[in-house]
C-alpha cells in the first residue's frame, strides 16, 4: 500500500543522502525529491550500517513529516486547559525567557531544567545541555536515554572504561556464537537482525535469553541452540549462573584475563560466582531456566569460538539494569570475547541517536565525552570555552525533576523532542508533576501527550528539515541532511539558540557544522570529527582523533579504554515488585516492527495498516484460566493503575507472564508500570510489573 502511494508520486528530480530517524541501526537513505516534495526513501547501497537494506519504518513511515497534525506556529497559554494562542516566534521566545528568569528569581537557580531526546541530532542535544549549564546556570539536564540505556553507560564505563558498544555491526559476520540477551532484533533493529540472520544461516550458533519466545528463536533455516526462557526480573541470577559454569568447569580464558584485566577484581569476581549459591541448579527456582540448559549454553558461549553478546532493553530496564550490564561485561572479559572482530559487548540502542545523546553530555552529571562535572580540569575547559562559571554538582535526573516538582521546588521545564507524559513509567505520577509546574515548554512536531501540560509550544523540525548528525549503536556518526524547509521556519538547534540569546547567553552558530566543530574542540573522542570529514568518509565511528584518524570500528583492541578491564561483583537482588494473590502475573513490555516507541511518528503513517493498537499477549493456560480468547477486551490492573487492551493468546509467552507494547496513548502500558528503577541510574523497571487481568466488556 505504502509503496503504491509512493510510486504514485512519480519520478524524482534529485536525491539527497541522509540518515533514518528511527532506530539505532542508523540506515543511510537517499531521499528522492521533486522540488520540496519527498517522493520516496531509497536505502543507500553505500550505507555503511545498512549496505542497501531498510525496513518498513525507515522506508515507508515518513508521511508524518507532512501530516496535517504538524503544528507550524508557536503557541502560548496562561494555564493548562486554556485554548492555545498562536503568537510570533519573537513573542514566544521572549515570553519563555521571561518566564524562566521570573521562576529562577522567585524559586532559585535550580528550579528550572531541560530534557533533550534521542530523536534530536547531536548538535541539538549539545546545545540543549549547553543552554541548561550556561544559560540556566545549573546541571538539570537529562535525556530519554535515562529511560532506556543509561545502565549501559554506567555498566560499561565501570568495567571497560567507555560508555559504548565495543563493535561495528559487520563484526557479527565473524561471530561463531551469538548470544542475544533481552533484545528482539527482528522488531527493534530489523536491518541488523537481517545481517545477524545471514550469519546464523552460515552456521553460527544462537543462544537467546528472553522471557518470550521471540521470532529469532525459530525462523526459516534458523533454530536457536538454547532458549533460556527466564522469569522477568531474574537476569542477574541467570548471568551469574552462566558465569558459575564457566568458572567451575575451567572454561575461563586465563591468559586473556591475566594479560588484560585487574587481577584483584577478577579474583573477587571468580570467588563470588564460584559460590554454589550461584550455580544453575541453585538458581533454577529463581530464573525458571533448567540448569542443564544454562550449563550447555555457558559451555557453548565459552568454547564455541568467537562469542558475541547483543543485548537490549530487556537488560537495562530493570532495577538491576546496571548490574546486568556489568555481568555481561564480566562474562566477555572472563572468556576473552572482547577486543577483536566477531566478539564483544553490543548494546542494541533503541532510538536513532541514543548513543549520540549520551555522548553529547545530556546527563546531569557529565559533560560531553562522559566527563564528570565535578572534575576541575574539564569543567575549567568548558568554562573557558563557554565564558561562564559552571556548576560542579550534578543536577536533577528526570525522576528527580518530577519529585522536586511535586515538592514545589522545580517549576519550569524545556522539553525538546520527547513525550514524557506517555513514555515514562507510572504516568499518573508524571502528569501530576507536570501539572505542578508553572512553565512547561514543549518543542515538538505535534501536540503530543506532554503538550497537554504545556504553557508554551514551539514547533520543531523533523529529520528531513535540518542538517546535523546522528550516532548509531555502533558509534557511527552519520550526516542528516536537510531536504525540505521546516514548516515552523526553524531547525530545533536554531530554536534553542534563539532561547539562549533571549536569556542573555549569546549563541551565534550559523550552521549545525559549527556546533560540531565546537563539540570536536572540547571532546577528545570527537577531535577528528567534522561535517567535511564525515562527508568524505561516509561516516565515522568514534573515537576519532590523532590516534584513530579514520575512526574506531572495534574498541579495546590492545588494552581497555580504562587500561585494565575491571570485574565487578554482581550480587542478584530481587526486584521490589512481587507477584502475590492479588497480582499473580508479571507484565513485561516491548516493541513491534511497524510502530515506533510512543508512535508519535508511525501512528501518523500508513504503517497503522500492520499494527493499529497495542495488544496484551498471554499464554493459552493463563487465558483459559480466566476465560479469555484472542480479541477479547482485557482489564489489566497493577499497583500503579489500570488499563484495558485487547487480548492476543500466544504460545510465545510463558505461563505467568504477559506482554504488551506502548505505541498508543491512552490505554498504554505506562498507565500501569511502576516507579521502580535501576539502583545506579534510575532507568525505569518497565520490564517487571505485577498485574492481574480479567475479561471485560468493550471499554
Ligand atoms: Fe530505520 Fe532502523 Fe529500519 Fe534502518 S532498521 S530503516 S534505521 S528503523
Amino acid at each position: 500500500l505504502s509503496e503504491k502511494s509512493l510510486i504514485a508520486k512519480g519520478q524524482a528530480e534529485h536525491s539527497i543522502t541522509t540518515t533514518c530517524a528511527y532506530c539505532g541501526v542508523g540506515c543511510s537513505f537517499r531521499a528522492e525529491m521533486k522540488g520540496q516534495e519527498l517522493v520516496r526513501m531509497v536505502p543507500n547501497m553505500d550505507g555503511q550500517a545498512n549496505h542497501g537494506h531498510s525496513c518498513v519504518k525507515g522506508r515507508f513511515a515518513i508521511g508524518y513529516t507532512t501530516h496535517p497534525d504538524r503544528i507550524t506556529k508557536p503557541m502560548i497559554r496562561a494555564r493548562i486547559g486554556d485554548p492555545w494562542r498562536e503568537v510570533s516566534w519573537e513573542e514566544a521566545i521572549k515570553h519563555t525567557a521571561a518566564e524562566f528568569r521570573r521562576i529562577q528569581k522567585q524559586y532559585g537557580r535550580d528550579s528550572v531544567g531541560g530534557i533533550t531526546s534521542s530523536r534530536c541530532t547531536n548538535e541539538e542535544t549539545y546545545l540543549v545541555q549547553k543552554l541548561v549549564r550556561a544559560a540556566f546556570g545549573n546541571n538539570n539536564v537529562d535525556t530519554c536515554a535515562r529511560v532506556c540505556h543509561s545502565p549501559t553507560g554506567y555498566g560499561l564505563k565501570n568495567t571497560l572504561g567507555e560508555s559504548a558498544g565495543t563493535q561495528d555491526f559487520d563484526s557479527v559476520m565473524l561471530a561463531d556464537v551469538i548470544f542475544v540477551i533481552g533484545a528482539n532484533p527482528t522488531d527493534g533493529h530489523p536491518v541488523f537482525a537481517s545481517q545477524m540472520k545471514r550469519r546464523l544461516r552460515q552456521g553460527a550458533k544462537l543462544i537467546v535469553a528472553d522471557p518470550r519466545r521471540i521470532d529469532l528463536i525459530r525462523t526459516p533455516h534458523i533454530e536457536a541452540q538454547h532458549h533460556l526462557q527466564l522469569r522477568p526480573g531474574t537476569n542477574v541470577a541467570l548471568i551469574n549462573s552462566v558465569a558459575h559454569v564457566i568458572v567451575a568447569e575451567g572454561l575461563l580464558n586465563e591468559a586473556f584475563v591475566a594479560q588484560r584485566c585487574e587481577k584483584e577484581s577478577f579474583d573477587k569476581w571468580r570467588a563470588f560466582v564460584g559460590e554454589l549459591r550461584n550455580s544453575p541448579e541453585a538458581m533454577e527456582t529463581v530464573t525458571g531456566v533448567p540448569a542443564a540448559e544454562v550449563r550447555a549454553a555457558a559451555r557453548l558461549y565459552a568454547t564455541g569460538g568467537n562469542g558475541a553478546i547483543y543485548y537490549g532493553l530487556g537488560v537495562t530496564e530493570h532495577s538491576q539494569g546496571s548490574t546486568m550490564v556489568m555481568g555481561i561485561a564480566n562474562l566477555a572479559m572472563a572468556t576473552g570475547n572482547i577486543g577483536r572482530e566477531g566478539v564483544g559487548v553490543n548494546p542494541l540502542r533503541g532510538q536513532n541517536n541514543v548513543q549520540g545523546s549520551c555522548d553529547m553530555g545530556s546527563f546531569p552529571h557529565e559533560f560531553p565525552g562522559y566527563r564528570h562535572v565535578s572534575g576541575n580540569e574539564v569543567r575549567h575547559q568548558f568554562e573557558q570555552a563557554w565564558g561562564v562559571p559552571l556548576q560542579s554538582e550534578p543536577g536533577l535526573r528526570i525522576p528527580n525533576m518530577f519529585e522536586a516538582a511535586l515538592d514545589g521546588e522545580f517549576k519550569a521545564l524545556y522539553i525538546e523532542g520527547e513525550d514524557i507524559a506517555q513514555s515514562d513509567p507510572n504516568i499518573q505520577h508524571v502528569h501530576a508533576a507536570l501539572g505542578a509546574m508553572e512553565c512547561v515548554v514543549v518543542q515538538d512536531l505535534f501536540l503530543n501527550e506532554t503538550a497537554k501540560f504545556a504553557h508554551v509550544f514551539l514547533p520543531g523540525s523533523s529529520f528531513l528539515e535540518k542538517d546535523g548528525t546522528f550516532t548509531n549503536a555502533e558509534r557511527r556518526i552519520s550526516l542528516v541532511r536537510k531536504v525540505m524547509d521546516a514548516p515552523g521556519g526553524y531547525a530545533d538547534w536554531e530554536i534553542t539558540q534563539l532561547l539562549s540569546n533571549a536569556l542573555g547567553y549569546p549563541m551565534q552558530y550559523k550552521h549545525a557544522s559549527e556546533v560540531m566543530d565546537e563539540i570536536a574542540s572540547l571532546t577528545p573522542t570527537f577531535q577528528g570529527v567534522s561535517f567535511a570529514r564525515i562527508n568524505e568518509l561516509g561516516s565515522i565511528q568514534w573515537p576519532c582523533n590523532a590516534e584513530h584518524p579514520e575512526g574506531t570500528p572495534v574498541m579495546h583492541v590492545d588494552e581497555f579504554v580504562r587500561g585494565k578491564g575491571r570485574f565487578l561483583v554482581t550480587e542478584y537482588v530481587p526486584t521490589r515488585e512481587r507477584v502475590n494473590g492479588k497480582y499473580p502475573l508479571i507484565l513485561t513490555t516491548g516493541r513491534i516492527l511497524s510502530q515506533y516507541n510512543v508512535g508519535a511518528q508511525t501512528r501518523r503513517t500508513e504503517n497503522n495498516v500492520w499494527h493499529a493498537e497495542d495488544r496484551l499477549e498471554l499464554h493459552p493456560q493463563d487465558a483459559e484460566d480466566r476465560g479469555i480468547k484472542s480479541g477479547d477486551w482485557v482489564g489489566i490492573q497493577s499497583r500503579a493503575g489500570e488499563t484495558v487492551l485487547r487480548a492476543l493468546v500466544s504460545e510465545r509467552m510463558q505461563p505467568g507472564v504477559v506482554y504488551t507494547t506502548f505505541h498508543f496513548p491512552g490505554s498504554g502500558a505506562n498507565v500501569i508500570t511502576t516507579e521502580n528503577s535501576d539502583w545506579a541510574t534510575n532507568c525505569p523497571e518497565y520490564k517487571v510489573t505485577a498485574v492481574e487481568i480479567m475479561r471485560v466488556s468493550q471499554p
